[in-house]
């Protein structure tokens, strides 16, 4: 009689937080994204309705149908959850979700998660805010409607980390969006795929090579000075200072 919105956190299961664990081990049904890994399932009841609504291509669920579905497992079971990767409520549409079952008289609650945006940085020793570096961060979508409306222009700030999900695809219009807004060719860059996977692999770089870099989703881009920067770095400054 309540659907719960689980933030499935960025890949292992253990980065989970313990209430989404714990509704995840009562769930009656749980409705989950192709981004939350199998380890985070295996903490699912073995009775579990469990419904897959990944958008992969050639089986695309749409929006609507996905609402629907939470609306009428809602209704039928005791405990829903709805797994979502990251937080659900940082680019999961998990906002959406939530106004179609308010609307439907379905009870529904949210549960954070850790987000990809600042847990993918981290996978790869990247702090995206330090002092005398970066004195925020600023995380967007790299998956706009229009890539030509110079969106990415209007971000380039030498003084901020900037983080895109879903950037892959348009990796090199972003980069040649930043350089023409004035950010240098030679700002550091770095791409965390499949971040706390077996999957995770760290690629950096600079800006200008940004387009060509070998590289796939699901990745998140690290735009900024910090980017240069990994934990490795970090503990060799510690150790000069004592
Ligand atoms: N709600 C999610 C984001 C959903 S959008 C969150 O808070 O993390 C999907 C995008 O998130 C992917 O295209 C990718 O850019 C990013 N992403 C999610 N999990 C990731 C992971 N483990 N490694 C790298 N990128 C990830």
């Amino acid at each position: 009689m309540t659907v719960y919105l689980v933030g499935a956190g960025p890949g292992d299961a253990d980065l989970m937080t313990v209430r989404g664990a714990r509704l995840l081990a009562a769930a009656d049904a749980i409705v989950h994204d192709r981004l939350v890994e199998r380890s985070v399932l295996d903490l699912a009841r073995r009775d579990a309705e469990l419904v897959d609504v990944g958008k992969v291509p050639g089986r695309f669920t749409s929006q609507s149908m996905i609402n629907d579905l939470l609306v009428s497992l809602g209704r039928r079971y005791d405990t829903v959850v709805r797994l979502k990767g990251g937080d659900p409520f940082v680019f999961g549409r998990g906002g959406e979700e939530m106004i179609a079952l308010g609307r439907a008289g379905v009870v529904c609650d949210v549960v954070p998660g850790v987000t990809s945006a600042f847990a993918g940085p981290l996978a790869a020793g990247i702090p995206v805010t330090h002092r005398g570096l970066s004195r925020g961060v600023t995380v967007v979508t790299g998956h706009t409607e229009r890539h030509d409306d110079g969106y990415f222009r209007r971000l380039a700030n030498p003084e901020l980390s900037l983080v895109v999900l879903m950037g892959v695809a348009a990796r090199s219009s972003i980069a040649t969006q930043l350089i023409q807004g004035g950010l240098s060719d030679e700002t550091p860059v770095a791409v965390i795929e499949s971040a706390w996977t077996t999957r995770e692999s760290v690629t950096r770089s600079v800006l200008r090579e940004l387009g060509s870099l070998d590289v796939a989703s699901p990745a998140i881009i690290v735009i900024g000075p910090c980017a240069a920067l990994s934990v490795r770095e970090l503990l060799a400054e510690t150790s000069a200072l004592v």
